[in-house]
């Protein structure tokens, strides 16, 4: 198997549970491949007047739990078999944390970066008008993903909202809060990775500070769950983004400085400030490829996939690694860390808190009645609790890695509603 195909590495994950449970052959060939995979040409002139294409996807892997879900995002590298892959994962994500929603992805073959702020609004404009009769409040609904933001979901809506010539809030989430988004669903992909980090220490009856912990990513999840651990007086001693990393050994780095830094000036600087006075603290420049093999407690990727791979992991030192990004860890690294006893809390469940505040949104926006943030706080919480605790009971009871324990607590509960449509069992009577 090459080690990098990144479909390969989910299906791989699957077999693995597969062999803890009883589980039929029908349910296997349902979960085992994609339900529909939707590619489009999105057209855009260019503020050049050039016309460019952009190759676009978006994929329903499975909705035998409720319309799918799932971001989109804009990279240079998305393909087909990467949003097939994330559509995948988002199926079992949503079960683990026993939302009513199937998983879905889409994406564009796009540096974003590139792009005027106009020719950004097109390309989000003319994505919704290639895929706009795929998608639906009751069929499949979008959200953010790496570099696509809550303006974009904004456009999106809009347009949609023009075709279809109906409001419809529900069928994007992550929209500005002006525009019928749900408070909470900024920071809750952080928050929710935040949860469940805080239960397993607590498990492990660790004292968050004396924990080092290094961030690889410091975008929309990174940054929120950096700034949430650092209030609980976990030490962040390094960050990345793109372009690189910081690492502070004597004093520890803080989010917010270092992110309005980012904001301000479009790089990650160690900095302390205190209103608007920042000055420089002790720090050295690292690359991504350093970060991740730092002598630090808790290990965080949350940018792209495959980052722990068969070529790094003898050098990974980090005690417990937490996956905010989707798939950073490829299957000959997960037995290895499994081996040498370093604990993974796998992306099924430790980034649920995205999707979970998003299924929010889009029960607010049906309801038309929006929630305190305090409210969305604590039902995110309650959420990821429940699901980090039934995932922990099958990891003890088991004596498997948490993966492992998620997907069978997952597959669990797609098996029994795939069932409750027949199996060849019941039509062989
Ligand atoms: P984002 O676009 O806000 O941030 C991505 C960050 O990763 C940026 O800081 C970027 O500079 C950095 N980055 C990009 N390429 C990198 C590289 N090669 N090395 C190091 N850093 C790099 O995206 P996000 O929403 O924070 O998503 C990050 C990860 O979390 C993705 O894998 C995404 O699928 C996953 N995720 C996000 C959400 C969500 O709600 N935002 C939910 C679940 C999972």
């Amino acid at each position: 198997m090459a080690e990098n195909n990144l479909f390969n590495v989910a299906k791989e994950q699957l077999e693995r549970a597969y062999e803890y449970i009883e589980i039929s052959e029908d349910v296997k060939k349902i979960l085992n491949s994609p339900k529909e995979i939707l590619q489009v040409q999105i057209p855009v002139r260019m503020d050049s007047g050039e016309l460019n294409i952009f190759e676009g996807y978006r994929v329903h892997y499975n909705s035998v739990l409720g319309p799918t879900k799932g971001g989109i995002r804009f990279h240079p590298q998305v393909t087909p078999e990467e949003v097939t892959s994330l559509a995948f994962w988002m199926t079992f994500k949503c079960a683990v944390v026993d939302i009513p929603f199937g998983g879905g992805k889409g994406g564009v073959a796009v540096d974003p970066k590139k792009l005027s702020r106009r020719e950004l609004e097109h390309l989000s404009r003319n994505y919704i008008r290639a895929v706009y009769d795929f998608i639906g409040p009751d069929v499949d609904i979008p959200a953010p993903d790496v570099y696509t933001n809550e303006r974009i979901m904004g456009w999106m809506a809009d347009e949609y909202n023009r075709i279809i010539r109906k409001i419809t809030p529900a069928v994007i989430t992550g929209k500005p809060v002006s525009l019928f988004g749900s408070v909470g669903r900024e920071d809750a992909t952080g928050r929710g990775a935040y949860y469940v980090i805080t239960e397993y220490i607590k498990k492990r009856g660790l004292n968050p500070k004396n924990l080092k912990v290094a961030i690889q990513g410091f975008g929309n999840a990174g940054y929120h769950l950096a700034r949430l651990l650092h209030q609980d007086g976990y030490r962040i001693v390094a960050v990345s983004d793109s372009k690189g990393g910081i690492l502070s050994e004597k004093e520890d780095l803080h989010p917010d400085s270092l992110y309005k830094m980012k904001r301000e000036k479009g790089k990650l600087e160690g900095v302390y400030c205190e209103g608007t006075v920042c000055d420089l603290i002790a720090h050295t420049q690292i690359t991504n490829e350093e970060l991740l093999e730092l002598d630090v407690d808790i290990l965080i990727p949350a940018a792209l996939e495959n980052q722990i791979t068969k070529a790094n992991v003898k050098n990974i030192k980090a005690r417990i690694i937490c996956e905010v990004a989707n798939g950073p860890t490829s299957v000959d690294a997960d037995k290895y860390l499994f081996e040498r006893g370093i604990t993974v809390l796998p992306d099924i469940l430790t980034n649920a808190g995205g999707v979970t505040v998003s299924y929010f949104e889009w029960l607010q926006n049906r309801a038309g009645y929006y929630w305190k943030e305090s409210e969305v706080h604590s039902k995110l919480k309650d959420i990821m609790i429940n699901a980090f605790d039934k995932v922990y009971k099958i990891h003890t009871d088991k004596k498997i890695n948490f993966r492992t324990a998620a997907y069978i607590h997952a597959i669990t509960r797609l098996k029994s509603a795939i069932e409750a449509h027949g199996t060849a069992e019941y039509f062989r009577q």
